[in-house]
């Protein structure tokens, strides 16, 4: 039984990539603790954590994202094909749209109009929001790949 596990544990990743994972995991663990203490304090002094109301992505954020070559598809904001010699652009989770169609949007919201990947906003609350999910997510991805491999 253990030696069974063991070698599926390895076709699923080396011994190293699952200790760096461990590790990583405590790590993320830590900042877990101190988002998770923020977000007590943020939902006490607002009341505003989990609402959906809508929130500008960063300036900062927007302005950094990459223009990219459309590789075809449709852009999912105005449902038009990616022309080539448009340019377009590309949200960190990978999708893209044309840059006329995504600024207004991202004006208005932080969210990406396919899956709703956030993008950080300027507003202080909803940063604590957004990290808090981003790392509990992230926490619970870590401890499933650890409960697999044990
Ligand atoms: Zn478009
Ligand atoms: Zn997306």
């Amino acid at each position: 039984m253990g030696v069974r596990l063991r070698l599926a544990g390895r076709n699923g990743g080396g011994r190293a990539e699952r200790a760096a994972r461990r590790r990583w995991a405590v790590a993320v663990g830590r900042h877990v603790d101190l988002v998770a203490r923020c977000r007590r304090l943020v939902s006490a002094v607002s009341g505003k954590v989990g609402s959906e109301a809508a929130v500008a992505a960063s300036a900062a954020a927007v302005v950094s994202l990459p223009s990219v070559e459309p590789g075809g598809g449709g852009c999912a904001v105005c449902g038009e094909e990616m022309a080539e010699g448009r340019d377009a652009c590309e949200l960190p989770c990978r999708h893209v749209f044309h840059w006329g169609c995504i600024l207004p949007w991202l004006r208005e919201r932080n969210t990406c109009p396919c899956c709703r990947f956030e993008l950080p906003t300027d507003d202080v609350l909803c940063e604590v929001d957004r990290l808090w999910r981003l790392l509990a997510a992230t926490a619970a991805a870590a401890r499933g790949a650890d409960l697999r491999h044990r």
